[in-house]
């Protein structure tokens, strides 16, 4: 990322932080912090108005934070608790009305935040101030995402080539993370699920060491983190061939993904897309059994604004990243869901999933 796209990132918050009157943001989210300054580090706090940026962080990251910065960031190294830095440094300093996130400060940090700061600055909750700004992706952070949709996407293909009934659900997950990381990844972007049978009625299953056995739907969920970025899919696997109940259910599915998908466009509500994928599981009589919302923002998180949920009123825009993943779910039997990465456009969406979404049968 150029340091110019950094700049401009914090330019655009300098002015939401001018319109709410607030002197400064205390930002404690590390996704934040690294979209803002690019430090990836996992202990710091930036201070950020519209005149500077400054990051706290301890001796451990001196280095990596002055590679990461750049010139317009300070970076002031502490020792000891980084709060009681913090406060130190806004002693010499006229900051009124500091805002800080309060989705993302432990009460530990609250409280000496609370207790060490000058007596006439005062404290005001903040809430997904920065997660708004970035919902819309740029140019940049599309290739990006794209680069890590690519990985998760020839690993899973790389592996299904190979995959015999036998495996484990936690073998299988292995296989999947290991060649995302031989592709390029830093780390998978979530833990991998692997789930068989009826476990993959478990939207969130956790891989066991079951061996995976013919005539059995098998739920894989996967997604790389590339430079900070992620992805996320789900694939459905089945040793043998289906049976009518499996390959009606899978029809349902694809259909609200489809319909999903067709919905994505600038200007419809997350809400809308998210109704398109429920009529259809609906008019299956399927309704009760997507127990989930269709699909959520994804990008220096896995799980990131817009939430793609019932009635949500948020309007996409171009250049939004979001996942669309209706599934379906019936205790005893199993679970299907198809999801892809996407980008939202001004006409519609780009899929940027390369795979294949019919159920993949070996
Ligand atoms: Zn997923
Ligand atoms: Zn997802």
């Amino acid at each position: 990322m150029r340091a110019k796209e950094f700049q401009q990132r914090r330019s655009i918050l300098g002015t939401d932080l001018e319109e709410r009157k607030l002197d400064g943001l205390l930002v404690f989210s590390r996704a934040n912090i690294q979209y803002l300054c690019g430090f990836t580090g996992d202990n710091g706090i930036l201070f950020i108005n519209s005149e500077r940026a400054v990051l706290f962080t301890d001796p451990r990251f001196e280095i990596q934070a002055a590679d990461q910065t750049g010139d317009h960031v300070t970076v002031n190294i502490v020792r000891g608790p980084l709060v009681a830095g913090l406060c130190h440094w806004l002693k010499k300093r006229v900051v009124l009305k500091l805002g800080f996130e309060k989705a993302k400060i432990s009460f530990e940090n609250y409280e000496a935040l609370h207790s060490g700061l000058p007596r006439k600055t005062t404290l005001l909750p903040v809430a997904g101030m920065v997660e708004m700004r970035r919902m819309v992706k740029s140019f940049e952070e599309v290739r990006l995402i794209r680069h890590s949709v690519t990985i998760c996407s020839e690993a899973f293909s790389e592996t299904a080539r190979n995959l015999r009934p036998g495996i484990r659900e936690n073998e299988l997950a292995a296989e999947l993370e290991y060649r995302m990381r031989k592709l390029g990844a830093q780390k998978p972007a979530f833990d991998t699920i692997v789930a068989s049978g009826p476990r993959s009625a478990l939207p969130h299953a956790e891989p066991t060491h079951k061996p995976l056995t013919p005539n059995k739907l098998i739920l894989v969920d996967m997604g790389a983190s590339k430079d900070g970025y992620s992805s996320d899919m789900t694939r459905m696997i089945f040793f043998g061939t289906p049976g009518a109940r499996v390959r009606s259910l899978y029809a349902a599915v694809l259909e609200a993904q489809l319909a999903a998908l067709a919905a994505v466009r600038e200007g419809n509500t997350a809400g809308d897309v998210d109704s398109a994928a429920r009529r259809v599981l609906e008019s299956h009589g399927l309704g009760r059994a997507f127990v989930h919302s269709t699909g959520h923002g994804l990008g220096l998180e896995i799980h990131e604004p817009p939430r793609l949920g019932q009635k949500e009123s948020t309007r996409l825009q171009a250049g939004m990243a979001i996942t669309i993943e209706p599934g379906v779910y019936l205790q005893g039997f199993g679970g299907i869901r198809i999801e892809d990465t996407v980008v939202v456009k001004h006409r519609g969406c780009e899929v940027l999933t390369p795979t294949p979404k019919e159920l993949l049968t070996l």
